[in-house]
C-alpha cells in the first residue's frame, strides 16, 4: 500500500516553527510521508504567522498557492486564530475552501483534520520516528520551547490574543526532551517561548521531577539543569527583572552561554509605559552594568520599535543615550507599524511614517559603530566555534561564537591556516578552535586551529 503524503509550509517565528516539527513529528510517527512538493502531496498543511501585516500578507499567499497547487489545504498557526472585520474567521472568510483552520500550537486539531480528511495509513509501524522527533533545523542545534502564550499584555502586541495566556511546559518534560535532543547529536540549545524570564509562573513553580529528582519549574532551576548536559545552552527573550541576576554567575561559570536576548523595545519609562512593557519600571542601565560585572564576556541582544505612538523627539533621544551607555552587542529596530487589533492603535499622536523611518535610520547608524566596536573585542582571540556550514566555492567554514545565535546574529568566516598543507578537516556540526583576525559591522574572520572535541 503506498501511504498517504502531507505537504507541509512552515512560515513564521521559531515558536511556529516548533509547533511545525511537533505536527510533522506526529505525522511521521502515524505513518504519514511527507511530501516535498504540492504535486506529490495528497494534502497540504500551512503553518501560519500572523504577527505583522507583512506576515499575514505573505501566509495568505501562501494558502492560496497552496490551494491552486493542491487544492486540499489545512490552515494552523497564529493567522488561523485571527478575526476579520466582520468578526468571523478570517482564514474561512477569504479562504471558504480550506479543509480545516485552528489556531496555534494545535498539535491534536491539525492530526483530527488531516485523519478525517486523509485516513491514517494502514499500518503506522512502517514510519517509525527517531526518539527525538523530526526536526527542521540542522543537526547540530535545535529550539527548546519551554512554554506557550504570555501574561504579558504589550499595547503593540496580539500574540495573547491569539495564543492566550502562560502556559509553562513542567521542567522534567522539557528536560527529557532536552536530553534527548543531546542524545540525537544536538549541540546547541535555544530556549524559547514568549517570556523565558517568566517560566513556570502560571504553575507557581510548581516541583517536577527530573530523573528522579525532585526540581521547582523556574527559569534558574532549567538554567542549572541545562547547563549539565555539557552543550551550548542559549537564552532568548528574556525580560530584565531582578530575578533573571541569578542566572549571570551560572553564565561566569560557562554553565549556559554568556548570552542573553533581552526584547528592552524602548528605554524611555513614558514610552515603555505606553508599551504596557513588563519589567518596564526596572533600572534597566544599571542591571547591565551588574551582568557585566559578573560575567564580563556576556554578550546582549535586543530589540528596540521607534516611532511609537507619541514618542517625541525628547523621548527618541533618550532612546540615543541609552544606547551609547548600554553598548549592547547586537540590536535590531523596527519603525512602528500598526498590527490590525492592537490597542496601541487607540493611541494618540502616531508619529508620521517619514520621521518613523527617519529614526530608525538614525537608530542603526549609532548602533552600527556601537557593535562594530563590541565586535571588536573578538580579534586577537583564540575560541571555540560551532561549525554551522561548509562554502565550498571560497574553501571557508562558517561558524559561530558563543556570542552568536544562528539566524539572527552574525557569522565567524573560517579559513585555513596558510601555513599548513593540509585541508580543514571539520564538518558541519563540529566544534573547532579558531582565531580571530579580524571583524567587521557583523561577522568576524578566523583561522582554522584544530578540530575540538568538546
Ligand atoms: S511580552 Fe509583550 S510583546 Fe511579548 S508576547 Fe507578551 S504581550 Fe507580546
Amino acid at each position: 500500500m503506498t501511504s498517504a503524503r502531507v505537504g507541509f509550509v512552515s512560515l513564521g517565528c521559531p515558536k511556529a516553527l516548533v509547533d511545525s516539527e511537533r505536527i510533522i513529528t506526529q505525522l511521521r510517527a502515524e505513518g504519514y510521508e511527507i511530501a516535498p512538493d504540492y504535486e506529490g502531496a495528497d494534502l497540504v498543511v500551512v503553518n501560519t504567522c500572523g504577527f505583522i501585516d507583512d506576515a499575514v500578507q505573505e501566509s495568505l499567499d501562501a494558502i492560496g498557492e497552496a490551494l491552486q497547487e493542491n487544492g486540499k489545504v489545512i490552515v494552523t498557526g497564529c493567522l488561523g486564530a485571527k478575526a476579520s472585520g466582520s468578526g468571523n474567521n478570517l482564514i474561512k472568510e477569504l479562504h471558504p475552501s480550506v479543509l480545516a483552520v485552528t489556531g496555534p500550537h494545535a498539535t491534536a486539531e491539525v492530526m483530527q483534520a488531516v485523519h478525517h480528511h486523509l485516513p491514517r495509513p494502514h499500518d503506522p509501524f512502517t514510519d517509525l520516528v527517531p526518539e527525538q522527533g523530526i526536526r527542521l533545523t540542522p543537526r547540530h542545534y535545535a529550539y527548546l520551547k519551554i512554554s506557550e502564550g504570555c501574561n504579558h499584555r504589550c499595547s503593540f502586541c496580539i500574540i495573547p490574543s491569539m495564543r492566550g495566556d502562560l502556559v509553562s511546559r513542567p521542567i522534567g518534560e522539557v528536560m527529557r526532551e532536552a536530553e534527548s535532543l543531546v542524545k540525537s547529536g544536538v549541540r546547541e540549545l535555544l530556549v524559547i517561548s514568549q517570556d523565558t524570564s517568566a517560566y513556570g509562573v502560571d504553575l507557581q513553580y510548581r516541583t517536577d521531577f527530573v530523573a528522579g529528582r525532585p526540581v521547582r519549574t523556574r527559569m534558574t532551576e532549567l538554567c542549572k539543569e541545562l547547563g549539565q548536559l555539557g552543550v551550548w545552552v542559549r537564552l532568548h527573550y528574556v525580560y530584565p527583572y531582578p530575578h533573571v541576576d541569578d542566572v549571570i554567575p551560572l553564565m561566569a561559570e560557562g554553565k549556559i552561554l554568556p548570552y542573553l536576548d533581552v526584547p528592552f523595545q524602548h528605554a524611555h519609562p513614558a514610552v515603555l509605559k505606553r508599551m504596557k512593557r513588563p519589567a518596564s519600571g526596572e533600572r534597566n542601565l544599571e542591571r547591565i552594568q551588574s551582568w557585566r560585572s559578573i560575567a564580563p564576556e556576556i554578550t546582549i541582544r535586543s530589540t528596540f520599535i521607534v516611532g511609537f505612538p507619541g514618542e517625541t523627539e525628547a523621548e527618541f533621544e533618550s532612546l540615543l543615550e541609552f544606547l551609547g551607555q548600554a553598548e549592547l552587542d547586537r540590536v535590531g529596530c523596527f519603525a512602528y507599524s500598526p498590527v490590525a487589533g492592537a490597542t496601541a492603535n487607540d493611541l494618540p499622536n502616531p508619529v508620521p511614517e517619514a520621521v518613523r523611518l527617519e529614526r530608525q535610520e538614525r537608530l542603526m547608524q549609532t548602533q552600527a559603530a556601537i557593535s562594530q566596536r563590541r565586535l571588536r573585542r573578538w580579534v586577537g582571540k583564540r575560541v571555540r566555534v560551532l561549525v554551522d556550514d561548509i562554502d565550498q566555492s571560497q574553501g571557508i567554514l562558517i561558524g559561530r561564537t558563543m556570542a552568536d545565535a544562528p539566524e539572527i546574529d552574525g557569522i565567524v568566516r573560517i579559513a585555513p591556516d596558510p601555513n599548513s598543507r593540509h585541508p580543514v578537516p571539520a564538518r558541519i556540526g563540529d566544534w573547532a578552535t579558531v582565531d580571530i583576525v579580524d571583524s567587521d559591522d557583523h561577522d568576524c574572520d578566523a583561522i582554522f586551529i584544530r578540530e575540538t572535541s568538546v
